[in-house]
């Protein structure tokens, strides 16, 4: 007699609304998209567009090429800078070549940037909240003279770093950091330096926040909770965070539904979804039928806010050719 299939154990699946692309990454793919229709091939891109392999790789196939430094674009050909911002020197780098320079920064980076520079201008040295390394804090430190901007990571460097003038500071952050992490940072900073001045909050992003505020609604219901990003994603990895910090047993971020550890979802009744700001929904989409494949799946969503945000792309990319 032939074997009789066992059924398919039953799983929720709950999915976090809103998650995936946000205002700033989808007009920065758009930017290329549209540069890439208007100049043709090739078109070059300081840094990858935003931090997705999947969305690079097929930009890439559409005639974008990808680089670190603008020593490595020619002077005759269009590029476009990152949704993560560049420092000063790119543009005027740029500008002294005489490039077609068009510039994808998300209109939220901008505006932390514009920050550091009236508080520079007010006299104010500043501090940094965000991570090392990372292009956006690259960028935002970039916008001022060396020396000018301290970098704190966490807690304990706010109790390490030496300032000018007590009195004379402000703060701003990283577009994408976890918000209840930056909030000790910033009350430890309140608490040395009773006089810095900070944006009324953070510089946090609103996608930054609505997507942790919908992992934090999800994570009492869920055994395990599955982040699509990818590893170089800021977002994506404090994502991984909030869930895990919400109580969450299992977080893990998964760049591809091929990567999924199943071993470690052995057992598990209820699962919650999300996905970073720059990861495609087409990528959610593959991880929910790699689940099919293995669950009797209830799909349930959690929506904690809507999102009615969007961004116009540059007036460059506007005007008729
Ligand atoms: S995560 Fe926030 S700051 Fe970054 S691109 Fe998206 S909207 Fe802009």
């Amino acid at each position: 007699m032939p074997a009789v299939p066992s059924p398919k154990p039953p799983l929720t699946l709950y999915l976090a609304a809103p998650r995936g692309f946000c205002a700033g990454v989808d007009r920065a793919i758009r930017i290329v998209e549209m540069a890439l229709e208007r100049w043709g091939p090739p078109v070059y891109v300081r840094h990858e567009i935003v931090h997705n392999r999947f969305v690079v790789d097929g930009l890439r196939a559409r005639g974008a090429v990808f680089v670190e430094t603008l020593d490595d674009c020619p002077d005759d050909r269009p590029v476009i800078f990152s949704a993560h911002g560049v420092p000063r020197a790119v543009p005027a780098e740029a500008a002294r070549r005489n490039m077609l320079a068009v510039d994808a920064t998300c209109p939220l980076v901008t505006k932390v940037h514009m920050e550091a520079q009236r508080h520079h201008e007010n006299g104010l040295q500043m501090v940094m909240i965000g991570h090392a390394g990372h292009p956006e804090t690259e960028g935002t430190m970039g916008q001022l003279p060396p020396g000018e901007v301290m970098l704190v990571e966490t807690v304990g460097d706010v109790g390490r770093i030496e300032v000018r003038d007590r009195e004379r500071l402000a703060f701003i952050t990283q577009t994408t950091l976890s918000v209840d992490d930056t909030a000790e940072i910033v009350a430890a900073l309140q608490a040395r330096f009773p006089a810095i001045v900070g944006p009324h909050k953070e510089d946090i992003c609103y996608a930054t926040t609505n997507r942790q505020e919908a992992v934090k609604a999800m994570a009492g219901k869920i055994d395990a909770l599955l982040v699509v990003g990818a590893p170089n994603s800021s977002n994506s990895r404090r994502l991984v965070e909030v869930g895990a910090r919400a109580g969450c047993g299992y977080a893990q971020l998964v760049p591809r539904a091929a990567e999924i550890d199943w071993r470690a979802l052995q057992g598990i009744r209820s699962l919650g979804l999300t996905a970073g700001a720059s990861a495609p929904d087409v990528l959610v989409q593959e991880v929910i039928e790699a689940l099919r494949a293995r669950y009797a799946l209830t799909v349930q969503e959690i929506e904690t806010a809507r999102e009615t945000v969007e961004f116009k792309v540059p007036r460059v990319l506007r005007e008729t050719a």
